[in-house]
């Protein structure tokens, strides 16, 4: 399908864009933390994972579904465990080079909903699936409506031609 290039009024943003727009703010705990202080952590920031810190250095990423899958299912109490017992290890990064569809694939392939973003080995910010699906749907409705605005100009004719 053939798509005018002057159709799309709002380019998608850039990683860093997003990540402007969500104030910087990186919510971490060290690995000693107990679950339960993480979780705490999540709720209070409506936020759903923590990285984990140690050192100055990123060790892991703790999520709600950690928690979920690793932590209740095997009768594991939060306040009894340190968050270093159930996060993740091999944290996978974006850059700011990367695109929101390229990091809508990092997360899809990795089957994760949260990937935080490395400049020059330095953490700028987290992006969650719900940041990029906002995105994408925003950009969405911009096509949507030029598209509508299009056909409007298309469809009703000049008076003046009469
Ligand atoms: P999520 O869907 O983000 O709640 O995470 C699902 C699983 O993937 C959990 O075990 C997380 O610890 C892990 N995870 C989340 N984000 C990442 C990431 N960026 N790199 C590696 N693992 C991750």
């Amino acid at each position: 399908m053939f798509v005018r290039e002057d159709a799309v009024a709002k380019e998608i943003r850039s990683v860093k864009q997003l990540l402007a727009g969500k104030g910087g703010v990186i919510h971490s705990v060290s690995p000693d933390t107990s679950v339960f202080k993480a979780l705490s952590v999540m709720a209070e920031q409506d936020i759903g994972a923590v990285l984990v810190f140690d050192a100055g250095k990123v060790v892991g990423i703790l999520t709600e579904r950690d928690y979920a899958r690793k932590g209740i299912i095997t009768g594991r109490s939060s306040k009894d465990t340190p968050v270093g017992d159930l996060m993740t290890r091999n944290v996978v990064f974006a850059t700011p080079e990367h695109t929101v569809e390229q990091c809508m694939a990092l997360m899809s392939d990795g089957d994760f909903r949260h990937l935080p973003v490395m400049e020059n080995s330095k953490l700028i910010g987290i992006l969650s699936m719900r940041d990029l699906v906002r995105e994408i749907i925003s950009h969405q409705r911009h096509v949507i409506a030029d598209l509508r605005r299009d056909m409007i100009t298309v469809l009703t004719p000049d008076p003046s031609s009469y």
